[in-house]
């Protein structure tokens, strides 16, 4: 009884609110929030979602003066610049409301050995960026940047390379171990993205090598987990234990995982059972409970929620509250994607926990796939761009009347 009287005042001090459009928006001129407006109302108009980039992509081919159309509205939305400087202003602006940033080279570009080099020095490049800064908590860096897919794709299935494919293979893994050197070198916390399950399994043994090698002291190499898939947690318990008997540190990025339709249908086309949950519910209970497990285990475990879900995003700061962790408190990290869910980021950051934002950059044409992502997760996801749509009309509204009464 004692006890239901203690946690009951406890929560009542739990106070998190993801509903304060002020914050939410604060570091956006009226402007720039009517033109959040107005993406997020053409995100409900399916023939602009599925066709945009390939209009846009063509319009650009044939040199209409569409580039500056796009950078003031679709790009200026999801990205920060299309360069590393470029991205400062849209850093700084992040870091006045303490959102860190974390650069993401969002170009995807051919499977050639030259472009796998040019990426490796563009991520080296924000690691060098980020080094020293606050603001910059994390860097970040896809592994199919660096490696040919149906190279790890084979590599995953167990078929045997052959001398060409090996040394391939070699310059791939060289190139993961460069820029996981150079991060804990410059004391640069690094998350590696999760990919297609089909060739996860050679990123996660490569990145538990690397927490192996990298992370004795610190934590500075993150793999990414994600918890839409079966069996995740048992992955991450055994991640865990393999750490501690070799004595190293272990950081996760939990995410739910972004290729839902791809899995699928990839089960459905190869006739195998489909590695995903069955339902919502599934992955939300995953989600949450490898929140918790990597919470009990923060002695060793470092994470961050990739997330824009409410529930679990509270899920982590009650953790801490109730387990009287400090919020700025480095193991525990919050973060989600520049352009969406801002309440969720900036009412964080106003409460005192660590968060941070991708800040995507890259030429305009190159990163136009990652913009039809967001398009259609926004579009598909009713319950996300409804949130989104009705937080930016709210503070509208409470803006104006704001001031109406002065
Ligand atoms: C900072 C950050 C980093 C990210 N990094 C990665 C990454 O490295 N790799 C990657 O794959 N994704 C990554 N994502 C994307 C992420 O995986 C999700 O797609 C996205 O964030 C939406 O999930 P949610 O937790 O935000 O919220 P929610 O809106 O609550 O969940 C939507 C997600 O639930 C899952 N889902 C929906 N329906 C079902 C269903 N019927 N059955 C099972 N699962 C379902 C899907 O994963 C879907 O994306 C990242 C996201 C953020 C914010």
């Amino acid at each position: 009884m004692g006890m239901n009287i203690f946690v009951a005042l406890n929560m009542e001090q739990f106070n998190l609110s993801f509903s304060d459009t002020k914050e939410a928006f604060r570091h956006k001129s009226d402007a720039q929030l009517k033109n959040s407006k107005l993406i997020f109302s053409i995100f409900k108009f399916p023939f602009l979602v599925n066709y945009g980039p390939q209009l846009t992509s063509f319009a650009l081919k044939i040199k209409l003066p569409v580039k500056g159309l796009i950078k003031k509205t679709i790009f200026g939305q999801f990205c920060g610049g299309e360069t590393i400087d470029q991205c400062d202003n849209t850093v700084q602006k992040l870091w006045k409301s303490g959102v860190g940033a974390i650069l993401d080279y969002s170009v995807e570009g051919d499977d050639t050995e030259s472009n796998f080099d040019s990426n490796l020095n563009e991520i080296l490049e924000t690691i060098q960026k980020a080094k020293g800064k606050d603001y910059y908590p994390f860097c970040v860096f896809k592994p199919t940047g660096i490696g040919r897919f149906a190279l790890l794709e084979k590599i995953d299935a167990n078929i045997n390379l052959d001398e060409i494919e090996l040394a391939e293979f070699y310059r791939f893994k060289n190139r993961f171990e460069a820029i996981c050197e150079s991060a804990a070198d410059n004391k640069v916390r690094l998350f590696v993205d999760a990919e297609e399950s089909w060739i996860q399994n050679i990123i996660d043994t490569t990145c538990n090598e690397m927490m192996e090698k990298y992370n004795r002291e610190d934590t500075y190499i993150f793999n990414t987990v994600q918890m839409y898939r079966l069996n995740r947690i048992p992955f991450i318990i055994q991640c865990i234990e393999e750490a501690k008997v070799k004595g190293y540190k272990v950081g996760f990025k939990l995410v739910r995982g972004a290729y839902l339709e791809k899995e699928a249908e990839r089960a459905i086309r190869l006739k195998y059972a489909n590695p995903i949950h069955q339902s919502k519910a599934d992955c939300d209970k995953d989600y949450d409970d490898s929140v918790k497990l990597c919470f009990e285990n923060r002695d060793i475990v470092s994470i961050c929620a990739g997330t824009h879900n409410e529930a679990s995003s509270k899920l982590l700061a009650r953790l801490m509250y109730e387990n009287k962790i400090e919020k700025n408190d480095n193991r525990f990290w919050f973060a989600q994607l520049f352009g969406m869910s801002d309440n969720i980021s900036f009412n964080l950051s106003a409460k005192g926990y660590n968060v941070a934002k991708y800040v995507p950059y890259g030429p305009i044409k190159s990163v136009l796939p990652y913009l039809g992502r967001r398009a259609k997760e926004n579009s598909s996801m009713s319950g996300q761009m409804g949130r989104e749509l009705s937080m930016i009309l709210q503070e509208l509204k409470r803006r104006k009347q704001e001031r109406s009464h002065k």
